[in-house]
């Protein structure tokens, strides 16, 4: 199940005409990363206490959808989507708003991503193998409160973080090995199926150079409202500007409502791979684009 899984996923990514520009052949997004989970995983649990007690566990979805008896969560299949070079390379010249192929790739490639979440869904059932979507479970939604401030009963980033996938960074992304510009999925199954092996004693935040040998912090100096600094990201400032300016205006121009910005994200060391350097001592390494 797990190859069959990685190849259908794979293909649907590389060859759904939804995982393209209107009218062109280029793609939102390349080849997917995947990895698995065990939903009971103990870091599931800690998230409660992490982000907010209102943070769903893989078995509290499944059990809402299949009932107590049959709803027995035992993996939780996730990936990566990363952004297109040609997307990132866009970005990169932007300096206070993003392009339009990021913005279409938050938008609509974001509505790829849904479907990949449902043709996932439909393959596991087909073979008579339960199987949800927290985020089109019915029990996804937005979340304003401490400790976390601005989240959701189910986030991807974390889901994708137990699957081995990549760790957190100062601007509150995940660094995996495609680096930070992506989009992430998740779906909770009852099939068995190996979890991908996080990298042994790994810091939860190795990947970004900051916490690994405090040095970089490029993707502050990208933010052009100053919603990121040495303590972290601050949630509240970057929605405001994205949500608010930000589809008031580049949104209107481009004809959509999730615009996203990803300056952060893009022109930063961490981009598209994890920084060379991290893993070092601090102050042992050096900051440059991969
Ligand atoms: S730009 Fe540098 S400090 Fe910011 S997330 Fe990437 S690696 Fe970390
Ligand atoms: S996404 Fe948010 S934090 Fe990142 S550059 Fe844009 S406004 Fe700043």
């Amino acid at each position: 199940m797990e190859q069959l899984l990685r190849d259908e996923i794979r293909d649907y990514v590389l060859e759904s005409p939804d995982n393209r520009f209107p009218g062109s052949d280029a793609r939102y997004f390349d080849e997917p990363l995947i990895g698995f989970a065990a939903a009971r995983d103990p870091l599931f649990s800690q998230f409660i206490t992490v982000i907010g007690g209102y943070h769903l566990t893989p078995a509290e979805i499944m059990e809402n959808c299949y009932g107590a008896v049959l709803g027995e969560a035992v993996t939780v299949i996730c990936w990566v989507l990363p952004i297109t070079r040609s997307t990132r390379e866009g970005n990169r010249r932007q300096e206070r708003t993003p392009s339009r192929e990021w913005a279409f790739t938050r938008a609509h490639g974001e509505q790829f991503n849904t479907f990949l979440r449902m043709f996932v869904v439909d393959l596991l059932r087909q073979y008579g193998i339960q199987a949800v979507a927290p985020l089109l479970s019915g029990m996804w939604s937005p979340v304003r409160e401490e400790p976390s401030g601005l989240s959701s009963t189910w986030s991807e980033r974390h889901a994708a973080y137990v699957a081995g996938l990549g760790t957190f960074s100062l601007n509150d992304g995940l660094i995996t090995e495609k680096g930070i510009a992506h989009r992430c999925g998740s779906v909770i199954t009852d099939t068995p199926i190996p979890p991908t092996p996080r990298r042994e004693g790994a810091d939860h935040r190795g990947n970004c150079l900051y916490f690994s040998q405090g040095s970089c912090g490029l993707c502050i100096q990208r933010c052009p409202v100053g919603a990121i600094s040495w303590q972290g990201h601050d949630k509240e400032k970057c929605r405001e500007y994205v949500y608010g300016e930000l589809r008031a205006t580049v949104g209107q121009s481009y004809g959509i409502m999730e615009t996203g910005c990803g300056l952060c994200q893009t022109r930063v060391p961490c981009e598209a791979c994890i920084p060379p350097g991290t893993g070092q001592k601090k102050g042992e390494g050096q900051v440059s684009l991969c």
